[in-house]
């Protein structure tokens, strides 16, 4: 979305949601939210709400595509109710690149080589649209893979960051994102410290990517083990 500063989004030293600056909106995960999926999961930030449903490894056909790995493909759709004003249903240009996007923050993750001639199938629909959707998506569809059991690195935790009205923030709300200066998306494996997505819109100077990433990481910290518990939470029921 093009960047324009016409309105106030601090107030009184405070965000207009009322967070201070490096508040992350409340996080909500749930897993196996899909019954037909291999793994599902939900995350939501604020009023962002992201599903996604994983099916496969599954035999890749027709054979001409076939690789010695496992392709991942992504699918990111934002629905049609997910925003103020109905958005026209189906992919546009939005939609393509943030299903690559998104492919390209999950892929270093996964163990692909360990399954030759297959597809890994990743649906993500925006049921809530209110900033960030593409590391919602990334959130959600890291825990959809683990509730798979596609065996993974690590999983890819995600957040973003930007600057409103002069301010750095973590984790943008719609308003935010559309009306502030600069956003940054960052996605990353947290207990192997490796990034795998870093993508900004708009102007930083170096000394506020430093600080943001800083910052990132430490909210990378919080929803790393928000994916943990809530994993563990689910499989808990089969040890006892
Ligand atoms: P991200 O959601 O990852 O931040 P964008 O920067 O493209 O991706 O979008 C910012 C926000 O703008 C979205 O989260 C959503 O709230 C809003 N938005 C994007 N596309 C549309 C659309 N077609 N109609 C209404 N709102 C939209």
């Amino acid at each position: 979305m093009s960047k324009s500063n016409k309105i106030d989004l601090i107030v009184g030293g405070k965000r207009l949601d009322g967070r201070d600056f490096f508040e992350v909106r409340e996080i909500e995960m749930k897993v196996n939210v899909v019954n037909n999926a291999d793994g599902s999961a939900m995350v939501r930030f604020g009023n962002t709400t992201a599903i996604a449903a994983v099916y496969g490894p599954r035999l890749l056909l027709p054979k001409f595509l076939q690789e010695e790995k496992a392709v991942l493909r992504c699918r990111y759709n934002m629905t049609p109710f997910s925003t103020d004003e109905r958005k026209t249903p189906g992919h546009d240009r939005r939609s393509i690149e943030l299903s690559k996007v998104i492919k390209s923050a999950l892929e270093p993750a996964i163990f692909l080589e360990d399954f030759p001639k297959t597809r890994i199938d990743v649906f993500i629909d925006i049921v809530q649209a209110d900033g960030s959707t593409r590391v919602a998506s990334i959130n959600a569809a890291s825990l959809a893979l683990a509730m798979a059991g596609i065996p993974m690195r690590d999983l890819v935790v995600a957040c973003t960051a930007g600057k409103i009205n002069g301010c750095l923030v973590l984790d943008l709300n719609g308003k935010e994102d559309n009306f502030g200066e600069a956003d940054l998306s960052f996605a990353m494996m947290y207990s192997k410290n490796r990034v795998t997505l870093l993508q900004t819109d708009g102007e930083f100077s170096y000394e506020e990517i430093e600080i943001l990433i800083k910052e990132l990481k430490k909210a990378c910290e919080k929803i790393y083990e928000m994916q943990k518990s809530t994993l563990k939470d689910y499989y808990q029921k089969y040890v006892e």
